[in-house]
């Protein structure tokens, strides 16, 4: 027999003879420490099949809500990809980044050169993230009816590529691949 296994199962045995007390406890892990973005933002099911990303804080013009990074790369857009150039559509890491839906007066948006998600308003606690879509996304591959109650709502939502550099100017964060052939469109 091993002499490390003869040594834990008297270790074992010792302690259980040894009477219970909460002094006497071992202690206990320490509990693995919170994803950053887990303080800083949560996602609800607002309807079915709909999920959306809720500000747990306030958050200043400016901050930064996460960076982030590729989980995967697809050549093709989908509902669920951010563009971050030409035919280089990725899948979001952290995952929770994808339930930021659109909005046409957005607060947050997704600066594809520097890898992090921005605040471009100020944010209450509580109030949901939205991130205007065409200022990565040049031609979406499933174009939506937008229903996100602004007074400056575009309606229609399919890339940037549909609504002109009219549109898209003084937007922040908008992705090079989009500004530059916007220019020429
Ligand atoms: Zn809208």
């Amino acid at each position: 027999m091993p002499r490390t296994n003869a040594a834990r199962s008297v270790s074992a045995a010792t302690y259980a003879a040894r009477p219970a007390s909460p002094t006497d406890e071992p202690p206990a892990p320490a509990p693995a420490a919170p994803h950053p973005l887990d303080l800083r933002m949560v996602v609800r099911t607002v309807a079915p099949g709909m999920r959306a990303a809720f500000a747990l804080k306030p958050f200043r013009k400016g901050a930064i809500l996460s960076p982030f990074g590729a989980r995967r790369t697809d050549p093709a857009p989908s509902r669920y990809t951010i563009q971050t150039a030409p035919g280089r559509h990725i899948h979001l890491d952290p995952q929770p980044l994808e339930c930021i839906n659109h909005g046409c007066d957005p607060n947050v948006a997704f600066d594809v050169e520097r890898m992090r998600v921005v605040v471009v308003r100020a944010i209450r606690a509580g109030e949901e993230f939205r991130a205007f879509y065409p200022s990565t996304e040049w031609a979406m591959d499933e174009p939506f009816d937008c229903a996100c109650g602004s007074p400056k709502c575009l309606r229609r939502i399919t890339g940037a590529r549909d609504l002109g550099a009219a549109a898209m100017s003084g937007r922040p964060f908008v992705a090079p691949h989009v500004s530059a052939p916007l220019r020429t469109h």
